[in-house]
């Protein structure tokens, strides 16, 4: 392939990239979005794999079915594994990272025989390539195993004193061997260094980690996916090839704002995320009496419902679990047939991921006008009949506005407590993923639906089907 025809494929590769992250901005052009990105890396791949230097490798191919056969199976986990699916991902673009790096570093010992010359620029890119591709590589295997719940690897943050100061120091340690190395690439202790440099990164993205808790984790995995983007940049920039500049940029930008647009939802800074030991069970001042959690069967909440003329359906995790956006269209449909308005009460963080239950809606063939974010429904909420929380707790729980303990505190909810009446599907009194009890189900105004949220949604749309609500 001539060089030409290699950098036009790079150009195209790139603007593909980029409008593949512009389409992602709307549900509706969310497919070409897709299709765009997987266009431009075909581009890529075929583009590298028509190297010179690259396609009399025929060994190449093993490491492309290899791709295959771990990258299709991880493709078809279920939607609520993606954040872990995802991490996994970023875990394999480090380690790529990081081994091309200490290959590279390797072969440029031999005095430029085998490599290209250990330069200083050379040699700064490489370090930032191995130190970010190793701690994105350990960083994100432990993000993606607390996230799978792995026995091992304990769903609390682990905190021990002076934590940080350890943290830093280790990173501190393998920066100025990074240093040291850089000035002097081929003096007899240097491959020790380099080795040093990568045990030290592989350590720093584990104890990165263990002090974070699960609910923390997603804003953590898109944190680590920025640095998997610059470490393609350092490795771009090793390597000379300028697509992997540009899409490592591209990706640990877009890393950075989605961690920020996160942080945001659930209004937390950046610092707190990363060493605030989110999650810890903390013990919450109690709000007034223990109140009792009073029932509905689901004749009494179908009726409610038929009587409504306007209805908020407030979707959280739950549904994605129980996979119930089919049944709760079915529900939809019965109800605006009847001339009741029905509006998706969407927040941010709703789910385990950014856009978690507009996907899962849009799955199911909800219109996206019927969809409201959280800053455009709560204005609306008092005049609102019923709110039906499916599978939602944190989300809606006032204890966000005022509890200062809480570790939610902060974090805007969706104000279905100020609803005239709340419907609450859930299978038990147990806790969202903040691990805190919420007083929106205890609430005077409150009628809890237990069970599965795709059963219950089934019997309250057999209800309208069949029962005696025409
Ligand atoms: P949540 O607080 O985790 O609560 C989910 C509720 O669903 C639980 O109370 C659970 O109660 C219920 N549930 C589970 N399986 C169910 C089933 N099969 N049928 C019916 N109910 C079921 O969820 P959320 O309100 O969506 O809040 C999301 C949380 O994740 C927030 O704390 C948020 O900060 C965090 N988070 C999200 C993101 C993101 O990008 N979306 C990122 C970072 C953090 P039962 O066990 O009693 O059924």
């Amino acid at each position: 392939m001539t060089l030409a025809v290699a950098q036009l494929a790079a150009i195209v590769a790139t603007a593909l990239f980029i409008f593949s992250l512009h389409w992602m901005n709307d549900p509706k052009t969310a497919r070409h979005a897709v299709v765009a990105g997987v266009t431009a890396m075909l581009v890529a791949v075929l583009a590298t794999w028509f190297q010179p230097e690259i396609v009399h490798h025929g060994w190449i191919v093993l490491a492309i079915v290899g791709g295959f056969v771990v990258g299709v199976p991880l493709s078809l986990v279920p939607l609520t594994a993606v954040p872990q699916r995802t991490a996994l991902s970023h875990a394999f673009g480090g380690l790529a990272a990081g081994l091309v790096g200490t290959a590279e570093y390797f072969l440029g010992l031999g005095g430029g025989q085998h490599g290209a010359p250990l330069t200083t620029f050379r040699m700064s890119a490489l370090v930032a390539e191995v130190i970010l591709g190793f701690l994105t590589f350990t960083g994100s295997l432990m993000a993606a195993g607390k996230l799978q719940e792995v026995k091992w690897i304990p769903q609390r943050p682990v905190t021990y004193p002076g934590q940080n100061f350890v943290n830093i120091g280790v990173l501190a340690i393998a920066v100025a061997l990074g240093v040291l190395v850089t000035l002097q690439p081929a003096t007899a202790w240097s491959p020790q260094a380099f080795m040093a440099i990568v045990g030290l990164a592989l350590l720093f993205g584990v104890l990165l980690i263990i002090p974070i808790g699960g609910a923390d984790m997603p804003t953590v995995i898109s944190i680590l996916n920025s640095y998997a983007g610059l470490s393609a940049v350092a490795m771009g920039f090793v390597l000379g090839n300028k697509l992997l500049v540009t899409a490592g940029a591209l990706d640990g930008s877009s890393g950075l704002i989605l961690s920020i647009i996160m942080c945001r939802a659930m209004n937390r800074s950046f610092t707190n995320v990363l060493f605030g030991a989110f999650g810890t069970v903390q013990k919450m001042a109690a709000v007034g009496e223990q109140k009792a959690w009073k029932q509905e069967t689901v004749e009494g909440a179908a009726q409610l419902l038929e009587q409504a003329s306007s209805v908020v359906i407030i979707p959280g995790y739950g549904m994605a679990v129980a996979q119930a956006q089919h049944k709760v269209r079915e529900l939809y449909d019965q109800l605006t047939k009847r001339g009741i308005k029905v509006t998706f009460a969407i927040h941010p963080v709703a789910g385990r991921m950014p856009g978690h239950m507009n996907v899962l809606l849009a799955e199911a063939n909800i219109p996206y006008t019927a969809l409201a974010e959280m800053d455009e429904i709560n204005p609306e909420m008092p005049q609102c009949d019923v709110a039906l929380v499916i599978g939602a707790n944190d989300v809606v729980n006032p204890a966000a506005r005022y509890a200062k303990g809480s570790p939610i505190y902060g974090m805007p909810i969706i104000d279905a407590d100020k609803a005239r009446t709340v419907l609450a599907i859930k299978r038990s009194k147990s806790p969202g993923f903040a691990g805190i009890d919420n007083e929106l189900y205890v609430q005077d105004n409150t009628w809890m639906l237990f069970g599965d949220a795709k059963a219950v949604l089934g019997d309250l749309v057999k209800q309208f089907g069949s029962g005696g609500l025409h």
